[in-house]
């Protein structure tokens, strides 16, 4: 039999998540060796055309890590943000609540990136700083054994670790493996994603229509060019994704307005079914679950890899502390401080995108009243206003190092 392979962090998973784990690890602590195992088969429905909108907070981290000078020339920031709530067809849609004010320093509290450059800057930096990329590639199973966990790959290969992290998406086959249950449920939603040109500048602006289907987000991105969140009832969505370029136009029109001119599809629309997961535990013995396979939200307001760029910065500066402090990586005295910084945080933001998605996405006469006078209230408290940025720009709560822009 061939002799396992052997690292002391494997990741199971290399997207935005997995790579900034992998990179900040290896970034605090070289002597470790880390590898990331993906999956990396092609994606169904082609390349992601998602773009992100990367919090302040993130940007530092990956600023930190040498990450955002790859993906700078890409990022747009977001200037302002206009919030609206009315009926699909209304010819105006007033503004309740609008957010125009950086950050105390003037940093804008977010950057919309393409998903496509963000994840090739995460890899080439990652593989820059030593970590070892394997894809294709699966793992399978593991088992935990005293001193070390052992992975079975999809190729028949094994490697031995000191600490498995799965950062393999939502739908997370580890996780189950290591018997943590979650709590699921799926909204009837989908996201509509496509880019659209179009004739007038955004100066920055990112708009957000609370409609009864769902939020409909108009995101900028470098040039006359925006990413749309297009929410949709599932049924509804699924026709649209099928339907001809003409008729995706004509809708498209009657919710996104005439503010930027006429307006052009920009590339192929892709379709995200949406739902909330949050698990029971984040950790077992040499086991740790971070990103989407930790957490999967809505995207009413952007965070969900925020959250991900989160557990990855707290994670790494846990593993590199313990590793200094010559403490075994994969001990779960280690690994439920984890848990313990990244278990309310996460809980808390998939209780409020949930809340938030059932609260607007409904057509209801007195609700929108009580809808649009809440956020009038909100408009004029710009105390209120600022705690809202500083949140949206992810720097409530006890922050991991990297993310206030230090290394580990
Ligand atoms: C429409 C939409 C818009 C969004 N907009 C934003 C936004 O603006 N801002 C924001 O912060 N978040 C946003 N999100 C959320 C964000 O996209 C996700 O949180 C993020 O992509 C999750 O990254 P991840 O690395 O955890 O998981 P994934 O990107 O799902 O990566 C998982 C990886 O694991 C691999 N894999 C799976 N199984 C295995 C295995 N057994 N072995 C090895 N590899 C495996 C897969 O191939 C994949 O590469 C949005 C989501 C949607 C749906």
């Amino acid at each position: 039999m061939a002799k396992a392979k052997r690292a002391d962090v494997v990741i199971a998973g290399g997207g935005s998540a997995g790579l900034t784990a992998a990179l900040a690890i290896k970034h605090g602590a070289p002597a470790l060796s880390v590898m990331v195992i993906d999956a990396a088969g092609p994606r169904k429905g082609g390349p992601d055309q998602r773009a992100s909108a990367i919090a302040a907070a993130a940007r530092r981290m990956l600023a930190a890590l040498g990450v955002w000078e790859k993906a700078a020339s890409e990022a747009q920031p977001i200037l302002g943000m206009e919030i609206t709530d009315s009926a699909t067809g209304d010819a105006v849609r007033p503004i309740f609540l609008t957010f125009d004010e950086p950050l105390a320093d003037g940093e804008p509290f977010a950057h919309m990136v393409p998903n496509g450059v963000l994840g090739a800057a995460l890899k080439e930096s990652a593989e820059k700083a030593g970590v070892k990329i394997v894809a294709p590639e699966t793992v399978a199973d593991f088992t935990v054994q005293p001193g070390a966990v052992t992975l079975a790959l999809g190729s028949g290969d094994k490697v031995e670790a000191k600490l498995l992290v799965a950062a393999d998406g939502v739908r997370s086959g580890l996780r189950a493996k290591a018997g943590i249950h979650t709590v699921s449920w799926r909204y009837e939603q989908m996201a509509i994603v496509v880019n659209v040109a179009h004739e007038r500048p955004h100066n920055g602006i990112a708009v957000e229509h609370f409609l009864p289907s769902g939020p409909f987000a108009i995101l900028p991105l470098i040039g006359n060019r925006c990413s749309l969140v297009w929410t949709e009832r599932e049924t509804e969505a699924k026709k649209l994704l099928a339907e001809d370029e003409f008729v995706v136009q004509l809708e498209l029109e009657r919710r996104f307005g005439h503010h930027l001119g006429a307006i052009t599809l920009d590339g192929p629309r892709q379709g995200f079914p949406l739902g909330l997961t949050l698990v029971r535990d984040f950790v077992r013995p040499r086991f740790a679950l971070l990103g989407d396979a930790a957490h999967g939200i809505h995207p009413i307001a952007g965070q969900g890899l925020n959250l991900g760029f989160r557990d990855a910065a707290a994670l790494a500066e846990i593993v590199v502390e313990a590793n200094r402090i010559g403490l075994d990586i994969g001990d779960m005295e280690v690994l439920k401080r984890y848990e313990r910084w990244r278990r309310f945080d996460t809980f808390q933001m998939g209780v409020t995108t949930d809340v938030l998605n059932r609260l607007f996405s409904r057509e209801n006469g007195l609700l929108r009243i009580a809808r649009s006078v809440g956020l009038g209230i909100v408009d004029r408290l710009p105390q209120l206003k600022r705690g809202f940025i500083r949140e949206a720009a992810g720097l409530g709560g006890e922050l991991p190092r990297l993310m206030r822009g230090e290394t580990l």
